[in-house]
C-alpha cells in the first residue's frame, strides 16, 4: 500500500530483528521474537507490547497528535461530527474543570441509589434506572434473533461479577483474596474521595461483596459461556416473568421495550434465573443497595478529578499487570474516543487508509474466500450434501473492509453540551443510547453497524450475520504491507482473513446457516466427524505449560479451529505465488504474535479467554501442516515435531 502507510510503519519497525534460523526448528516463536523479546519494554500505562499492541500505540499516537492540533486551533475541520468529538474531548481534557468540581457532577447520580428505600422502590423506579445506564442483577437486552436474525428478540442476561469470572469466587482460588482486597482499599479510597463516612463504607463494600459472591455459583464460568449457542434458551413471557415473585418482571419489560407485544424472552443462563427469586429479595435488599452503590461510585469516578480517576483503575491494573495509570491525556484521549469510536474511526480511515486500500484489501479478501472454496470443494471428510451447504455458506459471507461506508444515525443524537460537565454530558450520551437501543425490539435488523471502529487493531466474524469485518487499523505491517513479500502478507493478513473465515465454520460458527440463523445444515454422520475433530483440537491444546500455567483446550477450542483452518488456507493461497518463500509465510505468521505481556494479565487471559496465549497460537498450528517439516527440515527430536498421528487438520 503506498497510502500513507509508510508514515504508519515508520515509527513501529525502526529496527530489524534478525531471525535466528538455527532455532526455527525448536522453537519457532522464540527463533523469530527472541532477540525482540530481549530488549522489548512493556509500556509502564500498558498490560503487553508487541506485533498488536505496537500497532495499537502507534494509532494511539498518531491520533492523540491530530486531535491535539484540533484542540489548540492549529488544525480545523468542518466534519459536524469529529466537532462533537473534539468539544466532548475538550471537557474531558479540562483537568482544571474536573478538580475544580470534585465529587459535585456524581451526587445526584449517587443520591439515587442512597434513596432507594426498599425493593419496591427500586422496582418502580427500575425502568428509568435502567435507562439512565445504572446496572442490574438481571440485564436485559435487544438483539437479533439467534434462529431468526431479520428480526430483533429480548434477551435476559446475567450480572457481571466483581471477580472476572464465578470460578474466582470457588474454594482455594489462589488469585481472588488478593484481588477482594485491592477491589476494598480501592472502593475505600474512591468513599472517601466522594465525602462518605469511612464506617458506612466499609459496611456498604461488604455487603457489596457479599451481594456479587451470592451471585457467582448460579453462573456459567467462562468454558461453559465459550460455547456460546447454549445461550438460546427461549422462554415464553410469561414463563420468564414467573422467575421473581419479587419483582414484577412484566410491568418492568413492557415500561423498558414500550411495547406490550412480547412473545418471548430468550434466557442466556437459566439456572440463573431459576435463582433469582431467591437472590433478590426484601432480605438481599441491603446488599444488593451496597452493590449497586459500590458499582455506580466506581462507574463515575472515571470521569471526575484525577485522583478518583486514578483510583478508580487500580482494581483494573491490578487485573492487567499495568504499572501504572495512565497520564491524564492519554485518558482523557481514551474517554472521548471510546464514546466517538466510529467517528474516530472514520477520522482514522479516511485519513490514513481510504477507498484505494479499501478496495485492495477487499480483493484479498476476495481471493481468500476463493481459496477456501477450493479446500471446501477437496475436501475428503465431509459427504456431498454437507459440502455443498458448507460452500453456499461461504458463498453468503458478507465482506467487510476497512470502514464502514456511513456513520450510524446514533452519532448524530451525541450533541456536547460545553455549557454542562463531563460527567452530565456522558449520562446524556447513554440515555440516548439506551433509548434507541430498547426501541428496537420491533424494528428491522440493522446489520451495517460495525461492533468495531476502524482504528482498533482487531478483526471478526459476526455469526448471525454471516459476515467477516477488518478494520483497517489491523491492515499494516507486519500483517500487510507492499514493502512485504507476498508470503509474509499471506503469512500474516492471509492468515488472519482466513482466521475469521474459519469462525463460520468452527465448533460455534458451525451451527449457523447462511443467513446467520442458529439452524443445522450438517448430516449426523458428518457433525460427528467434525465433532470428533473438534476434540482433536480440544486434546492437543489442553494441558499445555505456560509460565503462567496451563492452557485450558475447551476453552480455547472455537480460536484454535479458527487458526487452523487460518493458517492452512492462507499457506495454500501462498503456494499459489510462483514466487512463494514458504519460509518467510512461517516466519511472519510467528512475527505477528510477539507478544511480551505482564503475569498478571497472561493469568487473567488463561482463566477467560477464547483465545491461545501468543506463544502457542504462533508454535502449535505449523507443527499440524507438512510443509513445516519440509521448508526447516523438522525432524523427530526437534521441539516443534509432532508425530503424523498427533497432527490435527479441519478445514
Ligand atoms: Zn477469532
Amino acid at each position: 500500500m503506498r497510502y500513507n502507510d509508510d508514515k504508519l510503519r515508520k515509527v513501529i519497525f525502526v529496527k530489524q530483528y534478525p531471525v535466528d534460523t538455527n532455532k526455527i526448528k525448536d522453537d519457532l516463536y522464540l527463533a523469530v521474537n527472541g532477540a525482540w523479546l530481549k530488549e522489548a519494554k512493556i509500556p509502564a500505562d500498558k498490560p503487553a507490547t508487541g506485533g498488536f499492541f505496537d500497532l495499537a500505540d502507534n494509532i494511539e499516537k498518531t491520533l492523540m497528535s491530530d486531535f491535539e492540533e484540533f484542540l489548540n486551533g492549529k488544525a480545523h475541520t468542518d466534519d459536524p461530527y469529529l466537532r462533537e468529538f473534539l468539544k466532548y474531548y475538550r471537557l474531558a481534557s479540562d483537568f482544571d474543570k474536573r478538580e475544580k468540581l470534585g465529587f459535585t457532577p456524581a451526587k445526584p447520580f449517587l443520591k439515587q441509589i442512597e434513596e432507594l428505600k426498599d425493593l419496591k422502590d427500586w422496582e418502580t423506579k427500575l425502568p428509568a434506572l435502567t435507562l439512565a445506564g445504572y446496572p442490574s442483577p438481571f440485564p436485559i437486552s435487544v438483539e437479533p434473533d439467534m434462529k431468526n436474525t431479520k428480526a430483533y428478540a429480548l434477551y435476559a442476561d446475567v450480572a457481571s461479577l466483581i471477580l472476572p469470572d464465578k470460578t474466582y469466587y470457588e474454594e482455594g482460588n489462589q488469585q481472588a483474596p488478593a484481588l477482594l482486597e485491592i477491589y476494598r482499599q480501592m472502593m475505600t479510597k474512591l468513599f472517601a474521595l466522594a465525602g462518605y463516612e469511612a464506617e458506612f463504607a466499609q459496611k456498604t463494600i461488604t455487603e457489596a461483596l457479599a451481594f456479587d459472591r451470592s451471585l457467582a455459583p448460579h453462573q456459567k464460568d467462562s468454558t461453559e459461556r465459550a460455547d456460546y449457542t447454549k445461550q438460546y434458551n427461549p422462554y415464553t413471557f410469561a414463563d420468564f416473568t414467573a422467575f421473581s415473585s419479587h419483582i414484577d418482571l412484566k410491568t418492568y419489560i413492557k415500561a423498558l421495550v414500550k411495547t406490550d407485544d412480547i412473545d418471548k424472552v430468550i434466557v442466556t443462563e437459566p439456572k440463573y434465573y431459576q435463582a433469582l427469586d431467591e437472590i433478590l429479595t426484601e432480605q438481599t435488599f441491603a446488599n444488593f443497595k451496597s452493590w449497586l452503590l459500590v458499582k455506580s461510585l466506581r462507574a463515575i469516578s472515571h470521569y471526575l478529578t484525577d485522583e478518583a480517576r486514578i483510583v478508580s483503575g487500580q482494581y483494573a491494573r491490578a487485573l492487567s499487570g499495568s504499572k501504572e495509570a495512565m497520564k491524564p491525556q492519554k485518558a482523557a484521549y481514551y474517554l472521548a474516543s471510546e464514546q466517538f469510536d466510529q467517528v474516530v474511526g472514520l477520522y482514522y480511515a479516511h485519513k490514513y487508509f481510504g477507498p484505494k486500500a479499501k478496495a485492495d484489501v477487499h480483493q484479498m479478501v476476495t481471493k481468500m474466500i476463493a481459496v477456501y472454496q477450493k479446500r471446501l470443494k477437496a475436501n475428503t471428510w465431509l459427504s456431498q450434501a454437507t459440502k455443498e451447504k458448507a460452500i453456499l455458506k461461504l458463498s453468503t459471507l458478507g465482506i467487510n473492509v476497512g470502514y464502514p461506508d456511513e456513520l450510524h444515525y446514533l452519532y448524530k443524537k451525541f450533541i456536547v453540551d460545553e455549557d454542562k460537565d463531563l460527567v452530565a454530558n456522558d449520562l446524556n450520551f447513554t440515555k440516548i443510547t439506551l433509548s434507541d437501543h430498547y426501541s428496537r425490539l420491533k424494528k428491522e435488523v440493522d446489520r451495517t453497524r460495525w461492533a468495531m471502529p476502524a482504528h482498533m487493531v482487531n478483526a471478526y466474524y459476526n455469526p448471525s450475520f454471516n459476515i467477516i469485518v477488518f478494520p483497517a487499523a489491523i491492515l499494516q505491517a507486519p500483517f500487510y504491507s507492499l514493502n512485504q513479500k507476498a508470503s509474509e502478507n499471506f503469512g500474516g493478513i492471509g492468515a488472519v482473513i482466513a482466521h475469521e473465515i474459519s469462525h463460520a465454520f468452527d465448533n460455534n460458527g458451525a451451527k449457523f446457516d447462511e443467513f446467520g440463523n442458529l439452524k443445522n445444515w450438517w448430516t449426523k454422520d458428518d457433525l460427528n466427524a467434525f465433532e470428533k475433530l473438534a476434540q482433536a483440537m480440544i486434546e492437543q491444546f489442553d494441558g499445555l505449560q505456560t509460565e503462567a500455567g496451563k492452557v485450558n483446550g475447551k476453552l480455547v477450542v472455537s480460536e484454535n479451529i479458527a487458526d487452523a483452518g487460518g493458517l492452512s488456507c492462507a499457506l495454500e493461497a501462498a503456494k499459489e505465488d510462483p514466487q512463494a518463500d514458504i519460509a518467510a509465510f512461517f516466519i511472519n505468521w510467528a512475527r505477528i504474535w510477539g507478544t511480551k505481556a505482564s503475569l498478571e494479565r497472561q493469568k487473567l487471559l488463561l482463566a477467560i479467554d477464547v483465545h491461545s496465549p501468543h506463544v502457542l497460537r504462533a508454535n502449535v498450528q505449523p507443527k499440524n501442516l507438512a510443509d513445516f517439516y519440509t521448508t526447516f527440515n523438522v525432524q523427530p527430536g526437534d521441539g516443534m515435531w509432532l508425530d503424523e498421528d498427533k497432527r490435527v487438520n479441519i478445514w
